[in-house]
């Protein structure tokens, strides 16, 4: 923090915060006003629809800044937890109490969700694309239980499965894992077609749903549970200038864990 506007009296000169993807929420339409911010009608987004997330400075609202304070980890490694961290967390949210828990596509998100659900006692399995043994090998190392590709089966039926992986084909393979009274939870913001599939999949109450944003409150209380339980990232760094490198990486499937663009 560089300086402070007028009336911001929860921050200090110094003070290491973090900027997340919601930038700004109205405040009072049906959304906001039943604790449901992340789907705020007239919503601002960090370097979307507000200026300043591709940037050596940043003018933030403070309403919507997070204090790091008490959380073990450097600049690089702290940035994924403010955006793959957030949104992992809120997709694992909707997940409930399910046990056995697995994960579609194992990237930024899934590599700290793997250690949240580890933490809170749950099962994890991880499907990576068919014959990417290195991201299998990682998600083992991060603590899942099991990790194949996703053409395989778990070897047990999963209470619910989180897809991160943009990629529609995914759905129905999740649903196909998932028990009865299961739930599948889409986490991107895009995702390629989903094809066409048997309703037997879908029959039996298993659900089909996806996580928009995030709330205030989901930062909160991600960020406090960061400072109980301490995570690790996996980082690559990249210069501002690199930033469409570090997409293609991210594309190609070159990317251990999370890329952070450096000023
Ligand atoms: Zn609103």
């Amino acid at each position: 923090m560089q300086a402070l506007g007028e009336g911001v009296a929860q921050f200090s000169i110094g003070q290491r915060v973090g900027v997340p993807w919601l930038a700004h929420t109205c405040g009072h339409c049906r959304y906001c006003a039943s604790g449901r911010e992340n789907l705020c009608d007239t919503p601002q987004f960090t370097g979307y629809t507000r200026d300043g997330g591709y940037a050596t400075h940043v003018v933030a609202d403070a309403q919507f800044c997070f204090a790091l304070d008490g959380i073990a980890l450097d600049d690089v490694a702290i940035a994924p937890l403010l955006c793959a961290g957030l949104i992992g967390w809120r997709t694992l949210a909707k997940a409930g109490d399910a046990e056995a828990i697995g994960l579609y596509g194992f990237g930024a998100a899934a590599h700290l969700v793997v250690q949240v659900a580890r933490a809170q006692g749950r099962r994890v399995f991880a499907f990576t694309r068919p014959g990417d043994t290195a991201a299998q090998d990682f998600a083992r190392s991060l603590g899942a239980v099991w990790a194949g590709g996703s053409d395989e089966a778990p070897p047990e039926p999963l209470d619910a499965a989180l897809i991160f992986a943009p990629v529609g084909a995914l759905v129905p393979q999740a649903l196909r894992a998932v028990r009865k009274g299961g739930r599948v939870v889409c986490g991107g913001i895009h995702m390629s077609d989903i094809p066409s599939f048997a309703y037997r999949w879908l029959w039996e109450e298993r659900e089909l749903v996806s996580v928009a944003n995030l709330t205030r409150q989901d930062a909160l209380d991600f960020l406090a549970f960061a400072r109980r339980v301490p995570l690790v990232t996996h980082t690559r760094r990249y210069g501002l200038a690199a930033a469409n490198e570090a997409l293609a990486d991210l594309r190609q499937g070159r990317l251990q864990g999370a890329a952070v663009l450096v000023p």
